[in-house]
């Protein structure tokens, strides 16, 4: 089975480990590493603004310096403006390339239009990791499957164009829309690792885990900012084509 290796951003390194061990401590299909950010000032993952090609490139190069293997997945968090000039695409929050396309299992997250009170000290920790565990489940999904990005109701391939759809996908608990809305429950078992993954969302969903999330997010405590104009998640096809997503002026 493949290995998903993440680069935290600083913000967020001590969430990104604590995750990590969760998701080693629960499952043994997947085993998750992590990468120290960089250093480097002049390093791309360190730049204010970026091409998402540029970034999921110097990922793959990543792979390749420390021997991992065509199939793992490399996913960076990414503190600056994502975009994708070709396409008229900004302020994306969520990117990727799956195993059978150019820059194979590479993604990158911006945390900068997520403006993310999320991850801010005064909230429960449990919630913080697990909305990073969300956000890497979708890098998942993106690297090893073909699913498509929707509309939202609270899956985890949602596109949320706003922010505060993330909480409703957060609420939802690791879930796969059924054959009634967009079906990805179904078809993501048809795909590579798909079983897999469905069994990581299920060890995930751990049984306090909807308690926190009640609490914290149905109660309102949480709240998020505006990114209204953010794109939303979009994987990256063979032709470079991003499907479904909103152009931003
Ligand atoms: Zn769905």
């Amino acid at each position: 089975m493949p290995k998903v290796i993440i680069i935290p951003y600083n913000q967020v390194e001590k969430v990104c480990q604590d995750a990590m061990t969760f998701a080693n401590s629960c499952q043994s299909d997947f085993t998750f590493y992590i990468l120290p950010p960089t250093k480097k000032v002049t390093s791309i993952l360190n730049g204010h603004t970026a091409e998402v090609f540029d970034i999921l490139k110097y990922l793959e190069e990543q792979k390749l310096e420390n021997g991992y293997e065509k199939d793992d997945l490399i996913l960076t968090f990414y503190n600056g403006v994502l975009q994708a000039s070709s396409h008229g695409l900004s302020n994306l929050f969520c990117a990727g390339s799956s195993y059978d396309d150019e820059y194979p299992c590479t993604g990158v997250i911006s945390l900068k239009y997520l403006g993310w009170e999320v991850l801010e000290e005064k909230y429960n920790y449990e919630v913080q990791k697990h909305s990073i565990l969300h956000l890497i489940i979708c890098g998942i999904i993106g690297a090893y499957t073909h699913l498509q990005a929707h509309a939202d109701v609270g899956c985890l391939l949602d596109m949320n164009l706003r922010l505060t759809s993330f909480n409703l996908k957060l609420r939802r608990g690791y879930y796969l829309c059924s054959a009634n809305e967009f079906g990805c429950y179904d078809k993501i078992k048809t795909e590579k690792y798909g079983k897999a993954i469905l069994q990581l969302c299920d060890r995930f969903k751990t049984n306090n885990y909807q308690t926190i999330i009640n609490e914290l997010i149905i109660g309102d405590k949480i709240e998020v900012g505006d990114i209204s104009n953010n794109s939303g998640q979009i994987i990256i096809g063979k032709n470079i084509k991003i499907s479904d997503t909103k152009r931003v002026k």
